[in-house]
């Protein structure tokens, strides 16, 4: 049996790792997307590096575009077995393919018109909303901590991680030539002081563990006052200053971090009587996805439903569907609230409200996550005079603000944490993906000392067998 590693290999996206099983089954964990890796990206994610029609099963972590956003690539050259994944993963992809299909039909047309200008051949997108929409049949859902035959001799589990609705660690016990090895990938794994998500669950005892390493040299600070630091902002700048208040938000996980803490300030009546937009049609339909899944919400939001029948929705709360509503909220003068995609204002709506308010001192710009350096968030975080959006400069008068206490990815206490449940002499290798490599090196360290005998950092493509 051996390991090849396709992908978040020494990086932090495109996660993709095959299990060879003699003779001859390949089985992926993840067929994620690359992202954001500058003039690289196109290429990581048209060259495989295996051959999609000889996979015979895949089995998906979680939901987010960097380990689901390859699978309409995936089935258009050939694969055409099964993708086992809990049913909450499997409502989350859909919507979620289908809108990176439009990115990328979106990103192309920019740069296609370019290119048509000067004479050089057009690109073609990686896929297309028809090649997401023949990923759904084969989606074949598992509920969390129920045993699945695969195959004679492939017993899959999926176990909670907390991570975002739906993610799930990945327990294998597989056999070949008569003997048994016990296989977990962690996918990705939250922290354990959710506001909404159980914490990670222990997971059976493994001889060999593909682990994420996102975080592995860093402490979140964890915050109980996050929701007090956003009525501030909301405060400061909509009641004293007559301003709009705009947060960019990641359509999955963060916009229903910001809904839950309003609608909870809301119960505490402490949430100032205005209008709350939500302008984003992935967002919307995304936290309806969500409210489908009660029994995923921790102890303290289930007990919360008791009283309050939605945690997300609250007075003054309203949709944006529409693009010619979207564009109305320009005109609006009195202060108000707009929640929008992206979170890093790279693309999507919130672009056009930053571009719209960034130049006016009333109003602040509020971010709840990392931004890569060169996204419009990130360029913002710096406190520029002035800022490009969409070719034009813009001078920036607003107070450009974080709230970065919300995070969907443990820190390194998490990641131990999630361990602690396994004895880790009888873990022969503990595989680090999923994280800078400089992280990576750091947590060997950290597992090291805790007595896991075996760490390696594969790098992209490499194969490794696993010993008896
Ligand atoms: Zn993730």
């Amino acid at each position: 049996m051996k390991i090849a590693f396709h992908g978040a290999a020494r990086t932090v996206t495109g996660s993709k790792h095959i299990i060879h099983v003699n003779p001859g089954k390949q089985i992926l964990l993840d067929c994620g997307l690359y992202q954001g890796m500058g003039k690289e990206t196109t290429e990581l994610n048209s060259n495989w590096g295996f051959v999609p029609a000889e996979i015979d099963y895949v089995v998906i972590s979680h939901a987010h575009i960097d380990h689901i956003g390859l699978l309409p690539k995936l089935v258009k050259d050939g694969y055409k077995g099964k993708i086992f994944c809990t049913p909450a993963t499997a409502s989350l992809a859909k919507l979620l393919l289908i809108d990176s299909a439009r990115i990328q039909e979106d990103d192309l047309r920019y740069v296609n018109a370019k290119r048509e200008k000067a004479g050089l051949p057009l690109f073609e997108p990686l896929y297309d909303e028809d090649d997401a929409i023949k990923v759904f049949p084969l989606f074949e859902t598992i509920p969390y901590n129920e045993h699945y035959k695969i195959e004679s001799g492939i017993d899959l589990m999926f176990t909670d991680c907390g991570h975002i609705l739906g993610s799930a660690a990945v327990n294998l016990k597989i056999k070949e030539n008569g003997k048994e090895k016990r296989i977990t990938f962690s996918g990705d794994v939250g922290s354990y002081h959710d506001m909404i998500l159980r914490n990670p669950q222990p997971f059976p005892q493994a001889d060999y563990i593909i682990m994420e390493s996102t975080y592995g040299d860093r402490l979140h600070e964890v915050s109980t006052a996050t929701a007090d630091r956003l009525l501030k902002f909301i405060v400061d700048t909509c009641l004293k200053k007559k301003g709009k208040l705009i947060i960019p938000a990641f359509s999955l996980g963060r916009t229903q971090d910001v809904l839950f803490m309003l609608n909870r300030l809301e119960l505490e009546h402490r949430l100032p009587p205005l209008n709350y937009y939500v302008d984003s049609p992935l967002s919307i339909k995304i936290t309806d996805t969500i409210k489908k899944y009660p029994d995923y919400y921790n102890d303290d939001v289930k007990q919360l439903l008791h009283r309050d029948e939605d945690v997300f929705s609250f007075a003054g709360l309203k949709y944006i569907d529409k693009v010619e509503d979207s564009i109305k909220l320009n005109d609006i003068e009195e202060p108000c609230v707009i929640i929008s995609a992206s979170g890093m204002a790279e693309a999507g709506r919130v672009k056009h409200h930053i571009a719209n308010n960034v130049s006016d001192s009333r109003n602040t710009i509020l971010f709840t996550g990392y931004c890569e350096p060169n996204s419009l968030g990130g360029r913002l975080k710096k406190q520029p005079e002035s800022v490009k959006i969409f070719s034009k400069e813009f001078a920036v008068k607003a107070h450009v603000d974080e709230i970065a206490t919300l995070s969907a990815h443990g820190d390194y206490e998490d990641l131990c944490q999630w361990l602690a449940c396994q004895n880790p002499k009888d873990v022969k290798t503990l595989f680090l993906v999923h994280g800078d490599y400089d992280v990576q090196v750091n947590f060997k360290e950290r597992l090291i000392k805790k007595g896991f005998p075996d760490v390696q950092i594969p790098s992209l493509h490499e194969v490794i067998g696993l010993r008896d």
